[in-house]
């Protein structure tokens, strides 16, 4: 038998980056490797807001400790640098203002790397049980050669847990990012890891979030998890939080496809903290993977789900339009914490339903994605929904559509806006990504569209065209 995987679980209570830095530096100095070359950093910056999403990222002070250490036991290094593809097609730059990484790149003399304004290449995936042959991802992901993984530790509504393989999520535009965002979450996710693996794994596991991806309640964990391995490191994260390594599908066929391995009797597990007391400490750790038409309780928000196009995953969408329309319920109740019950009525229907829909006098129906489907009586009209789903092999990364923030906001408004007077409005797409669904939702529940609260729009608004700008310069830079 070979040498066991190596996992560290330190202990550290505070947002210090001094002692982050020495428990990163330890970390790289016991589990061996060395920085050289051109050294990314990739955090998880889903999303960020001091005030609105405290807790969605990985925090800044994690990321100045994780440079720091880096630069400490680094070999030749050419470039340090951080990039990310925020969440929610929101541009990068501004999540990265927000999580007070401008600051820290700028110390370090590091670059940063907005992915969603950098060119995007092909990448030919070749290992047996791939979902894809061809993925596309930035080119400073294929030029590094030094990759810092910096994920947060977070429950998550569609896969369970987000900790080293999920993170890879945010490496993709919003072009390709969508493509097989859908039941295929978990095989794409696992093809990702043929582009590049992490030479080093530094888990922001000191305030963790539960339940919601974008809207986490914080849970103090008190702990950075550190390995080389994603699947090692995923494992112990697992038991970390009492999840049972299997049900973390995408960790289950990374493992399969011999990324690493998931079980504990293969790793070593090091560091000041035990895992015993770990687990003793999150017997409360909260999860939140359930089905939206049991969620949503007392709310103006119905939902009625049907069953799923493809095989594997016929009586649930767990990686698409779902767990977005539960995501963006949890953004507005963030803004608005009686929007359940102030909301007009909405019925949402996803899937394909057969028979009729039990419908309240008053309420608007919200037919959400390309699989969904209908047909049937609304307030005494015929109505058909057709669904315009497209299989796997259908779908090319080579023509992926724009998924452009102002164009997709646009689009949603202008539907609702058209449909005012019908009982009902479709969302195209597979998925209908979670900012669509703000979009639709405010719009039929009547209330105001978060998009447009003075804290986010011009900022937002902002960033977006100076993301649109250096797009197109990076283009012509190559
Ligand atoms: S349309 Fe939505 S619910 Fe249907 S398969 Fe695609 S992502 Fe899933």
């Amino acid at each position: 038998m070979g040498e066991k995987e190596k996992v560290m679980i330190m202990r550290c209570e505070e947002y210090s980056a001094d002692r982050i830095r020495g428990i990163i530096r330890e970390g790289m100095e016991t589990l061996g490797p060395i920085p050289r070359g051109r050294v990314l950093f990739k955090p998880n910056v889903v999303l960020a807001h001091p005030e609105l999403f405290p807790h969605a990222f990985t925090r800044a002070e994690f990321l100045d400790g994780a440079i720091a250490a880096a630069k400490d036991v680094a070999g030749e290094v050419e470039e340090f640098a951080v990039g990310e593809r925020s969440g929610i097609t929101i541009p990068t730059r501004y999540c990265f203002k927000n999580a007070e990484y401008l600051e820290v790149i700028k110390r370090h003399g590091a670059k940063a790397y907005f992915f969603d304004e950098s060119r995007h290449v092909p990448f030919r995936l070749r290992r047996p049980g791939r979902l894809r042959d061809l993925i596309y991802v930035p080119k400073e992901i294929i030029e590094a050669d030094f990759l810092v993984s910096l994920p947060k530790f977070k429950a998550h509504p569609w896969t369970r847990l987000t900790l080293s393989l999920k993170n890879y999520i945010g490496l993709q535009d919003d072009r390709h990012r969508l493509v097989d965002h859908n039941t295929y979450l978990e095989h794409k996710i696992v093809d990702l890891q043929e582009v590049i693996q992490p030479s080093f794994i530094a888990i922001d596991a000191i305030v963790a979030g539960q339940k919601m991806m974008l809207t986490p309640t914080p849970f103090n964990l008190g702990a950075i998890v550190m390995g080389t391995n994603p699947c090692a490191v995923d494992t112990v994260g697992c038991h970390m939080v009492h999840v049972d390594p299997k049900d973390l599908l995408h960790l289950q066929m990374a493992s399969q496809r011999g990324y690493g391995p998931m079980d504990l009797g293969e790793i070593e597990v090091l560091g000041d903290f035990p895992l015993e007391e770990v687990r003793a400490k999150t017997k409360d750790f909260q999860f939140c993977l359930e089905r939206i038409d049991s969620y949503f309780k007392e709310s103006n928000l119905s939902c009625t789900v049907g069953s799923f196009p493809e095989a594997h995953s016929r009586d649930y969408c767990w990686g698409g339009c779902p767990g977005a329309a539960q995501e963006a319920m949890h953004i507005l109740r963030d803004f608005y914490p009686d929007v359940d019950r102030t909301m007009k009525k909405v019925h949402y229907v996803v899937g394909r339903v057969d028979g009729p829909i039990e419908l309240q006098d008053d309420e608007k129906v919200f037919f959400a994605g390309d699989c969904t489907s209908w047909q049937g009586m609304l307030k005494g009209r015929p109505v058909s929904i057709d669904p315009r789903y497209m299989k796997k092999e259908e779908v090319k990364t080579q023509k992926t559509k724009s998924n452009d923030l102002l164009l997709k906001t646009f689009q949603s408004l202008w539907e609702c806006f058209t449909k005012r007077n019908m009982p009902y409005v479709r969302a195209k797409g597979c998925p209908v990504s979670v900012a669509d669904h703000v979009n639709f939702l405010s719009a039929l529940g009547g209330i105001k569209n978060p998009n447009f609260d003075p804290r986010l729009f011009l900022p937002v608004t902002l960033a977006y065209f100076k993301m649109r700008l250096m797009r197109v310069l990076n283009r012509f830079m190559g």
